[in-house]
């Protein structure tokens, strides 16, 4: 199809997306950020247009729907839906987390694996982009229900995947334990211990710092991004969502790097502490939601000073740097104009497209700070891609040559964002930077590699 402006590129693209896609409103949205970044450089590389390079790439090489049956605590069959999307493996084999939340669907499942190809690319590590999961809720469920569970997915899903096909990590819902579970079932099913799944135990092939870091490379990411104005952690107030794996760890690091982190949240409210979390509070946050499985209001109870809002986000907290680590579309247009007119200067995205199109668009008119999940939350999968090195060679690493590594990857990713972002203005188009540096390589290797 012949484009003579960005403008029709961009409409006569998402129009045929979204005709093809239908009802998929997180996967239009991620699709839809991505080729506003990419319009121009398209036009000028009309060969990509020809080889419809974009049109392969939001088209899932392969997509597994299947149903998983278990039976729960009471004796009553339960049944849940797995979902394990295939997006790309130009680069590598393919590789993204596993999410079991009730709002699990095939578009979360598209946005999620699409997003996941363009930060792979940017670790610089060798790895396609995958995502998988379940409409299943680990919240509420006893260990042996989860257990129960996870077997019943993975009996299906270890037709998918492999130590050189698919390797799937953690998300939201599944951590240390879901992921002990799945790789028992794939090791009695397959006969083998190998490093088909990441975030493993120390003891049984897992990396050091796997769990620390996607919230340690955030924090590693934003203070290469204050940097660029002279600014760092130390002394700022810092807002967090979310008080799972990716919060917990942003806290601990924006702690240790002198910043007051004054909240954190779940699905049911905030806590604001306006002292700050130190490291007892962050190791009791750690105890209450990873042993106890309990809820962040029990924070405000154990801890006085701290207020619990329930039903309500922390973006109307006044702070300098806000984290978002809990889920996508968490920050509205509302919200993102409170941030920046409380002076929040810098917002660096945890999650995976935490904020929504028009809080973006807020944040890049007020000239803030902002970087997209793919670019700022990549340590977590660039740390997988370490554990699989040390599968492969058998071997483990000390927990300072890892966290050298993923220094040294969050600084390469955010070069790659200023070499692909810097606007002519001089201003840093994180958005942009991290879509372009993503894109381009996955795409010379579609070109090498010929129409597949
Ligand atoms: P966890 O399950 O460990 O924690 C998720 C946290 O977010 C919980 O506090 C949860 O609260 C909250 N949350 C989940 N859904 C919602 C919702 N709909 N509304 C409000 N709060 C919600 O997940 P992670 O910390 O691993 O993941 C958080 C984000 O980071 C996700 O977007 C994930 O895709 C992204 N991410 C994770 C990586 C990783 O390595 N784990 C890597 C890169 C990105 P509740 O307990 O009430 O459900």
């Amino acid at each position: 199809m012949f484009y003579n402006s960005a403008e029709s590129l961009i409409q006569g693209f998402m129009g045929n997306v979204i005709a093809k896609n239908p009802g998929e409103r997180e996967f239009h949205q991620a699709v839809s950020e991505v080729v506003g970044s990419l319009a121009d450089y398209l036009l000028t590389h009309p060969h990509l247009l020809e080889r419809k390079i974009l049109e392969r790439m939001v088209e899932p090489e392969r997509i597994v729907i299947f149903r998983v049956p278990w039976v729960d605590d009471k004796g009553n069959i339960q049944v849940n839906r797995g979902f394990r999307v295939q997006m790309n493996s130009a680069i590598g084999p393919y590789k993204g987390g596993i999410r079991f939340h009730e709002s699990v669907n095939l578009s979360i499942m598209k946005f999620l694996a699409f997003e996941q190809t363009f930060k792979n690319a940017l670790t610089t590590l060798p790895m396609g982009g995958a995502k998988g999961g379940s409409d299943f809720s680990p919240r509420g469920k006893s260990d042996d229900e989860v257990m129960k569970f996870c077997q019943s997915f993975l009996t299906e899903l270890q037709r998918h995947i492999g130590k050189d096909t698919d390797v799937p990590a953690g998300d939201i819902g599944v951590g240390g334990r879901e992921i002990g579970y799945l790789f028992g079932q794939y090791k009695r099913l397959q006969n083998e211990f190998g490093g088909v799944l990441t975030g493993k135990g120390l003891n049984w092939g897992g990396s050091p710092l796997r769990p620390e870091a996607t919230g340690y490379g955030l924090c590693y990411f934003a203070s290469e991004m204050l940097a660029t104005r002279g600014e760092s952690f130390e002394g700022k107030t810092v807002t967090i969502s979310g008080a799972g794996n990716v919060a917990q760890f942003a806290a601990e690091k924006a702690f240790q790097l002198g910043a007051k982190v004054v909240t954190l949240s779940d699905s049911n409210g905030f806590i604001h502490d306006p002292d700050g979390l130190d490291e007892e509070k962050i190791e009791y946050v750690k105890e209450l939601k990873n042993i106890y499985r309990g809820r962040i209001r029990e924070y405000a109870q154990r801890y006085p000073t701290a207020k619990y809002y329930p039903n309500a986000r922390p973006w109307g907290i006044k702070c300098d740097i806000a984290l978002p680590c809990a889920t996508q579309n968490e920050i509205n247009k509302a919200e993102a104009e409170t941030l920046v007119a409380n002076g929040c200067f810098c917002v660096a995205e945890g999650a995976n497209m935490p904020s929504e199109p028009d809080a973006i668009a807020v944040f890049q008119k007020a000239g803030i700070l902002y970087s997209p999940g793919k670019a700022s939350n990549a340590g977590g999968v660039a740390t997988s891609g370490l554990e699989m090195t040390q599968n492969s060679i058998r071997l483990k690493w000390t927990p300072e040559e890892v966290d050298s590594y993923l220094h040294r990857i969050m600084s390469d990713i955010h070069s790659a964002c200023l070499l692909h972002g810097r606007e002519e203005d001089g201003s840093i188009n994180y958005v942009k930077g991290a879509n372009l540096a993503g894109f381009i390589k996955v795409a010379d290797a579609m070109l090498a590699q010929g129409l597949v």
